[in-house]
Parts: C-alpha cells; structure tokens; sequence
C-alpha cells in the first residue's frame, strides 16, 4: 500500500525567527522531509530546519542515501545545508535536485555560502558523495515515486515539485505568487490555471501562504502568496488537505492561529471540504491517497506496470462506483474509467478512441513484439506511440477490432 510521510522541519520563510513568540509554529526555515513507503529519503528545501533533521538521522545508522530537492537557492531555502550532518559523513550519496538558474550552477550558487570568509569548510570538501540534478519543468522518478515539476511565478528561478507514489500524491509549491489578483476564487489568467491544474487533485498541499491580503497591497511583485490565494486555488484544485506554509517573520503564533482560523471560515463559507491547517514545525503526517471499494485498485494497476516494465501503461479501470472520491483515485493512475452499465462494444470503442488520440502516427509504429507477463519485450521502444499498439494488439480482447 503506498503512503508518504510528511514531517516539517521548517516552516518559515525568508529569516529564522526563534523565540518563545513562535514556539508553536516554529522558527527555522523551509524544510519538509518526505519518507516513501519503500523508506527512499526525500527532503525539501534545506533552509535552518534541516540541522535538526541531520542530527535525527545521526542518530541511525549511516550512511545515508538521500534525495534533497530544491525549490529554488534564495537563502532562506538553502542556508541550512552547511549545518546537514549526513553530509559530512562518508559514504553518503545525496541527490541534490534545483532548477536551472540564470547565470550560476546549483553548484556554484550552494558552494557560495560556504566559502572561507563565510564557512570553514568548502563544498568541495565534503566527503559525501555529491551529485547535482539541474531541473526545468518534466519528470524524473526517484525509486517508486514519480516527482514531477513546473516554474512558480517568483523571483528567481523556482519550482514546485508534485511527488506521487501509487495514488497518493504531495505537493511543495512555495516561494510563489499569483498571477492574477482575483478575490472572487476565479482564475482567468493561464499561469494560474497551469497552476491549478499541477496541483490538481493532491491528498497534501504546502503551499506558500506569507502575506495577508492588506500586507500583500505592499509587497506586489516579491513573489508570495496571500492566504486567500492559496485557499482558493487549492479549492479549485481539488486538494484535500492544505497546509498554510513559508510563514512570514513578523508573524508571531498569536497571528498564525488567527491567519488559520480565517483560512477555515474561508472554506466553510464557499461550502468546501478542503481541510486547511497551518504547518507547524515538527507536525508529522501521513498521506494516502483515495481507496477504491474493493481495495486500492490503483495499488493494483501500479503493480501490473510495475511488473511489465511500463510505468505508462494504458489502464482502464471498470467500476461500478458512481460518486464520490473513490472515482477519482481511478482517475489519478489510469488512462480512463468506466462505470457501470457498459457494453463490451462500448468498450472497445472506448479504447479504439484512445488509442486515436494517443496513437496518431499508427503507420511508424514499430513491428509487433511478443508481450510475456514474465517480463518487457525486448523489442518495444521506451518511448512513442508504438509501444501501445503494441500491448494492445496483444491482448486478445482486442485484436478483433483491429
Ligand atoms: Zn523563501
Ligand atoms: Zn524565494
């Protein structure tokens, strides 16, 4: 069964504000660690909060194996990382993961902050082992899980990152700001609708929520959030639950609970389901995504594709499940859904429709190959439209409607 642990380490954003003021919703800056029910490593962010994260993991077991993924190098998003234990460790491997930067590689922007008049030790020193991963927008997988990426409107090069494993999915969209100012929860500009559409239907959101809509008046074009913004595009995303995160420094927890409690009324109001909360440092989660009557089918269709080698192996699922979520964790992982009553020829039809939408180029496909259980043909190519004929044609439930 797949599920994803979410712990927050940091949630504030631009400066560290310790203190007995912010006690309850914390003081370091952006950290979220993600734990993947195969137990892979994910961190997101690496501002003060990851110091305390290192020294939890110390006390494992090393080395260690982690994948750290940077939504963009503003400092408050990176100055923690001289401060990460692990990497000082021997025989760690870290991942590191940002979006490719204007004029600085990642490398050059982390090694930076560790120079000699800022850190005795430089980054090349480190005697982890370092590999650098510079993102524009797409996907990359990380064991299971598929993390895929998409530009924030900010200012530096910044990305969120939605990160799946089977049907559950979370996603890390800070340091961003709307497109449009709307207050009426309508969306008309089309970045903020790529927006919505990326989020579209997450178990977990952390979404940049610093400004309210007064504080906001005067800071247009710094690239955050208000509340509002974040509330209703989530609503019109579909997520299920919110966390309200990058907390602005000159709010104590007396005005994060207020921000919180507006947040609820917001959704009551709108007659919404959204749980919204405000991230606090040190709260754990765990994620799962939608269940099907029957069980997770999508856990099910995970294996199959899991098993053929074909992580975009075409599924349709059959239902007889008319409302509610569970249908839409058919829809999360499978090409299509089909509820009850159907016909077989409305099956095929069904398919024969899909296979022209995403099959145009038939004539190029490659010739047939054998599909064995057992394992992936050897002849199919990774990528293309050829590889679903291929499976298609060979299941025999099909073949006669070619
Ligand atoms: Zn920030
Ligand atoms: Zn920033």
């Amino acid at each position: 069964m797949s599920f994803l642990k979410v712990r927050f380490w940091g949630t504030r954003g631009s400066v560290p504000t310790p203190g007995d003021k912010t006690a309850i919703y914390g003081g370091n800056t952006s950290c979220v660690e993600i734990r993947t029910s195969d137990d892979d490593l994910i961190v997101l962010d690496c501002g003060t909060g990851i110091r305390e994260l290192g020294r939890e993991l110390m006390r494992g077991p090393g080395p260690f194996r982690i994948h750290l993924l940077i939504g963009h190098t503003h400092w408050d998003h990176i100055q923690g990382f001289p401060f990460f234990m692990p990497a000082f460790m021997p025989g760690t491997e870290l991942n590191i993961y940002a979006p490719l930067g204007f004029q600085r590689s990642l490398q050059e922007s982390l090694s930076g902050q560790m120079q000699h008049p800022y850190f005795p030790v430089e980054l090349n020193d480190l005697p982890s082992r370092i590999h650098y991963h510079e993102l524009e927008e797409g996907f990359f997988r990380i064991g299971d899980v598929l993390v895929e990426t998409q530009y924030l409107n900010h200012t530096a090069p910044a990305i969120g990152y939605r990160i799946s494993s089977g049907n559950t999915t979370v996603a890390y969209v800070t340091d961003h700001e709307s497109y449009w100012l709307s207050t009426n929860g309508s969306f008309p500009h089309p970045g903020d609708q790529r927006h919505i559409a990326f989020l579209r239907n997450a178990d977990l959101l952390v979404h940049d929520a610093q400004y309210t809509c007064e504080e906001y008046k005067t800071k247009i074009g710094w690239g955050h959030s208000t509340i509002d913004y974040a509330v209703d595009i989530a609503m019109a995303a579909g997520v299920k639950r919110l966390a309200l995160f990058h907390h602005d420094p000159t709010h104590n927890d007396a005005t994060v609970q207020g921000l919180e409690a507006a947040a609820r009324k917001r959704v009551e109001d709108t007659g919404s389901d959204l749980d919204v909360f405000a991230a606090a440092e040190g709260m754990q989660l765990e994620v799962q995504g939608p269940r099907l009557k029957d069980g997770l089918a999508t856990d099910f269709i995970y294996q199959i594709r899991q098993k053929t080698a074909r992580p975009e192996l075409p599924v349709i699922v059959l239902t007889d499940i008319h409302t509610g979520s569970d249908q839409l964790s058919a829809e999360l992982t499978s090409i299509d859904y089909l509820i009850t009553p159907f016909s077989p020829s409305m099956l095929r039809s069904r398919v024969h429709a899909w296979l022209a939408r995403s099959a145009p180029a038939r004539s190029h496909a490659a010739p047939a190959a054998p599909v064995d259980a057992a394992g992936p043909p050897s002849v199919v190519p990774p990528h293309g439209p050829g590889r679903y004929l291929e499976i298609s044609r060979a299941v025999p439930v099909f073949q006669a409607s070619w």
